[in-house]
């Protein structure tokens, strides 16, 4: 699996080079909550995940800070992803 280029917001602001760690993250696996997943009238796959991830990260000037996402629908143009924020950066120090 890849992951895609991350840095630290802050340094990336102050124009310094960094390292990010990841110091982990889980999952708010809510029993029987995974949502739904269903095909619509024209065939469409959807899943509407409702859980919830969130990571830590740290970053080699001891940066802290946390990001939340849900998961997107698959199918593109469905509504749910429109209430689906990108994802959330919560700065901490
Ligand atoms: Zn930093
Ligand atoms: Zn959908």
């Amino acid at each position: 699996m890849t992951s895609p280029l991350r840095f630290c917001l802050r340094c990336h602001r102050e124009n310094k080079r960094s390292k990010v760690f990841s110091l982990g993250g889980h999952s708010t696996a809510m029993a029987n909550a995974d949502g739904e997943e269903f095909w619509d009238e024209d065939g469409v796959w959807h899943r509407h995940d409702v859980n919830v991830v969130t990571q830590m990260f740290q970053c080699s000037n001891l940066h802290r800070w946390q990001e939340k996402r849900r998961h997107r629908c698959p199918a593109p143009d469905c509504d749910w992803n429109r209430d689906v924020k990108s994802d959330q950066v919560i700065e901490s120090t």
